[in-house]
C-alpha cells in the first residue's frame, strides 16, 4: 500500500520539497488530546526541534500544546507561532546569557537547568531583571533506552542532566537561591522509544527519587518526563498515528504522583513524524555491477537521518504501477553516505519519477543544510495545494 498525493499539483512544483498532510497531523493532535484528557494534569509541550516550519506550529499552537524549546531561536518560534509564553519551556544543556535573557523577558514558564554553574547565570540574570525564574532540574536517570547509539540521552555516559547523586546538593543551592525557583524534576531518556518497558523503567526511577525528596519534605509542581516515543517507519500508511493511549497509560500506571502534582511530556517525533515525506525527483537511473541505482535530485543535505543515524525511512515511487525491481536510492551529494536505501523494492523507476520519502516529518526539514552550496528545500502543506 502507498501514500496518496496529489501528484498532479507536485508536477508543478520544483523538487525536492517537504509535503506536509495537514489532516494526518490534526488527527494525531486530536488523538493526543483524546487520550490526556484522560488523565488528570497531564500536559504536552511539543519538543519544537523536531519542526519549527511555521505552518506546522501553527496547527500545533491551535490545538492547544504549548512548547518544549532548545535555543533561543526555538523561543522566537513559538512565541511567534501564537504558543502563549506561559507554556513554553527551556532545556539545553549550553544556553547562552542572551537565551536566558530572551527567556526572562519573556516570562516563560520555565526552565530546566542541567548544572550548577548554569543554575548560577539564571540566578544572577533573573536578579539583574528583579525576576523569580521557575527552573526544573534536569535528572540523568541512568535509563537506557532501546534506540540508535546517537538517540539515548539518559545514560550516566551522556553530557545531559544533573547526576542522581549530585541531585541534593543541587536542590539545595536552588532552594538557597533569591531569583530561582525550584518547581520541578525534568527527564529525557532518548528517542524512537518504542518499547514501554523503558518508559517504565524511568518511572521507577522518578518514583524512587520522589521517595527521597519526600523523605526531606520536598514536593515537586511539576514532574517533566521528556519524550522519545517512537513512530513506525515502515508502515506510515498503516500506522500514521502512534499508540498514544499505550503511552499515557504507562504514565498513568507507573508514575506515582503526590496529589497536587502535574505530569509534563514533551513529545516531537511521535507529533510530526508521520505527517511529512520528502518529494524527490529521479535524475537518472544508472547500472552498477551487480545492482541499480536510482540517482535522486534530493539528498543527505534534505534529509541527514539515513545519513547521520542509519535510519530507515520507507521510499515509494508514486508516479509508476509498473513490475517492483530492487534499487540502491541515492542522493546526489559528494558523500558515499548519501544513501537512502539500498535494495529498495520500488515499481519500475524512469528518469522524472516522483518518489516519496515517508515519515520525515520529524528531524527533516529542520536538519537540512545548504551543504554542496544547495537550497534548502521548500515546504508545502495539504491545505495549500488543494
Ligand atoms: C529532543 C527532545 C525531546 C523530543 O524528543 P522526541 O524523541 O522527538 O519525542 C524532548 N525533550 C527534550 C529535552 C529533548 O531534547
Amino acid at each position: 500500500m502507498k501514500g496518496t498525493f496529489p501528484i498532479n499539483k507536485f508536477r508543478e512544483l520544483e523538487t525536492p520539497f517537504y509535503y506536509y498532510d495537514t489532516r494526518v497531523l490534526r488527527d494525531t493532535l486530536a488523538v493526543i488530546n483524546k487520550e490526556m484528557a484522560k488523565y488528570d494534569k497531564f500536559s504536552m509541550h511539543y519538543a519544537v526541534k523536531a519542526n519549527a516550519n511555521p505552518k506546522i506550529l501553527t496547527v500545533i499552537c491551535e490545538n492547544g500544546l504549548g512548547a518544549d524549546c532548545v535555543s533561543g531561536g526555538e523561543i522566537r518560534a513559538a512565541i511567534k507561532a501564537g504558543i502563549p509564553a506561559d507554556k513554553v519551556v527551556f532545556a539545553g544543556v549550553g544556553k547562552a546569557d542572551w537565551e536566558i535573557n530572551l527567556g526572562l523577558d519573556y516570562d516563560i514558564f520555565c526552565f530546566n537547568v542541567e548544572s550548577v554553574p548554569e543554575l548560577e547565570v539564571i540566578n544572577e540574570l533573573a536578579a539583574a531583571k528583579g525576576k523569580v525564574a521557575n527552573v526544573a532540574l534536569r535528572i540523568n536517570p541512568n535509563v537506557g533506552a532501546h534506540t540508535h547509539k546517537n538517540i539515548t540521552t539518559g545514560l550516566a555516559e551522556n553530557k545531559f542532566g544533573i547526576r542522581m547523586t549530585d541531585m541534593d546538593h543541587v536542590i539545595d543551592t536552588a532552594l538557597s537561591m533569591r531569583n530561582v525557583k525550584f518547581v520541578g524534576l525534568h527527564f529525557h531518556i532518548g528517542s524512537q522509544i518504542l518499547d514501554m518497558g523503558d518508559f517504565v523503567a524511568l518511572c521507577n526511577r522518578v518514583n524512587e527519587l520522589q521517595e527521597k525528596l519526600y523523605a526531606r519534605q520536598i514536593i515537586v509542581e511539576h514532574i517533566n518526563v521528556g519524550g522519545g516515543l517512537g513512530i513506525d517507519y515502515a508502515h506510515p500508511n498503516r500506522q500514521p498515528i502512534p499508540d498514544f493511549a499505550a503511552y499515557f497509560a504507562t504514565y498513568a500506571q507507573h508514575l506515582k504522583l503526590h496529589p497536587q502534582q502535574s505530569v509534563h511530556f514533551e513529545l516531537g517525533r511521535a507529533v510530526t513524524g508521520q505527517c511529512g515525506n520528502l518529494i524527490s525527483k529521479v535524475l537518472y537511473v544508472k547500472q552498477g555491477a551487480n545492482k541499480q541505482f536510482a540517482i535522486l535530485d534530493a539528498g543527505m543535505t534534505d534529509l541527514i537521518r539515513p545519513a547521520l543515524y542509519q535510519a530507515y525511512h520507507k521510499i515509494e515511487n508514486i508516479t509508476s504501477e509498473e513490475p517492483i525491481e530492487a534499487y540502491d536510492v541515492v542522493g546526489p551529494i559528494c558523500e558515499s553516505s548519501d544513501v537512502f536505501g539500498k535494495a529498495i523494492d520500488l515499481n519500475r523507476v524512469h528518469r522524472g519519477d516522483l518518489i516519496a520519502l515517508r515519515s520525515a516529518g520529524a528531524y527533516g526539514e529542520i536538519m537540512a543544510s545548504g551543504y554542496n552550496c544547495r537550497e534548502i528545500p521548500k515546504a508545502y502543506t495539504s491545505d495549500e495545494l488543494v
